[in-house]
């Protein structure tokens, strides 16, 4: 027997609670890890309250990431003792996920936990700080260089945002934080932001064109932001987009597309391929200043994920949380 968070949905309605889970519910997979830490990510958040359609088939374990120890195996890359990792692959969503003590998985899903990482560490960065890479890389990937001018952050307080101000700063970049907690200033500027902006000046319906700013840019909030951001990027910029805190419309023109070159990178962490993930880790562990994650993390045991689902929508959280499933 385990303990985990389930979401359950029938004419009771749609509910989580942590219960105690038997091995023998686990789903199908060569591989079952005894997970330590799981986090919240937006996603989970979405999840756990039922305020999005994440998850697909009931009852569910959600935690779109866990890192833990190998128990039993049956895939070749892997054997018991093993620390591995796991983000995204919809798990959490239609296979049962990371907050709970125990999880059966696809071990083509796993990468091994870095050398570089505690697995609290790891959880640190989860899926969000992922992304973040992912994003960094898709700046990179598309020629944006520290050289070239300001990169702008959104949702920087949040998790994407909070990793993504780390890595670009230490990689020498000129990082401006949009948000909607300027009051928490000194905190994105300890991160690396060179400048807090008020997120209000991209939130309502702006022109095709704006004034060019930015050399690149990191989105995780959609609709009228990033068509702002895109509006006012530099000839040839880049925008990296991974999320939709404020909506999934795009109100935008084609105008910084095709009068700026403007490039619009989409981000996916969750179908995205092993290699790709790897590169993602090992940029981390060098990328990454590990004093930093200590500012943006905090640790919670796994009760407390289920209320704090709610405060992390409404934009509360500040930075990453790592759920201790133990705990
Ligand atoms: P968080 O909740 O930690 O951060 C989101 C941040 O967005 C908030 O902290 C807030 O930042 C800002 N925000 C929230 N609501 C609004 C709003 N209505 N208008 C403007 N800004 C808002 O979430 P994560 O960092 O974990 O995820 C961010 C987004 O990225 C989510 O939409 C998530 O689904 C997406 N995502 C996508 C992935 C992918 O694979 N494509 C992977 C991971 C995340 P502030 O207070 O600083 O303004």
């Amino acid at each position: 027997m385990f303990k985990g968070v389930l979401i359950e949905k029938d004419d009771a309605g749609y509910r989580a609670s942590v219960k105690t889970l038997d091995e023998a519910q686990l789903p199908e997979g060569n591989v079952t890890v005894r997970v330590s830490h799981s986090t919240l990510n937006y996603k989970d958040g979405l999840a756990i309250t039922g305020k999005g359609p994440v998850v697909r088939t009931f009852p569910m374990v959600p935690g779109i990431d866990l890192v833990g120890v190998v128990e039993d195996s049956t895939h070749p890359e892997y054997k018991a003792g093993d620390a591995v990792v796991l983000n995204g692959w919809g798990v959490g969503e239609v296979h049962w996920g990371g907050l709970a003590q125990k999880a059966r998985l696809n071990g083509d899903w796993l990468v091994p936990l870095p050398a570089a990482f505690t697995p609290q560490q790891a959880m640190a960065i989860g899926t969000a700080g992922y992304t973040a890479m992912l994003c960094v890389l898709a700046l990179e990937r598309h020629g944006v260089q520290p050289g070239d001018g300001e990169i702008l952050v959104t949702g920087a307080a949040g998790g994407v945002g909070s990793v993504a101000i780390a890595v670009l700063a230490k990689l020498g970049y000129t990082v401006v934080a949009a948000t909607g907690r300027t009051q928490d200033a000194d905190y994105l500027k300890a991160l690396g932001a060179a400048e807090v902006v008020d997120r209000a000046l991209f939130s309502s319906p702006g022109k095709p064109l704006g004034k060019e700013r930015w050399a690149g840019a990191v989105d995780v909030v959609g609709s009228h932001v990033l068509a702002n951001v895109c509006a006012t990027t530099k000839y040839r910029g880049v925008v990296a987009a991974c999320g939709l805190a404020a909506g999934m419309d795009l109100p935008a023109t084609v105008a910084p597309f095709i009068l700026r070159g403007v490039t619009l990178a989409g981000v996916d962490s969750v179908m995205c391929p092993r290699a790709d993930r790897l590169l993602a880790w090992q940029r981390l562990a060098s990328d990454l200043d590990l004093a930093k994650l200590g500012q943006i993390s905090r640790e919670v045991g796994l009760a407390e994920a289920i209320p704090l689902a709610d405060s992390l929508l409404r934009g509360e959280v500040r930075g990453r949380i790592v759920v201790d499933v133990n705990r």
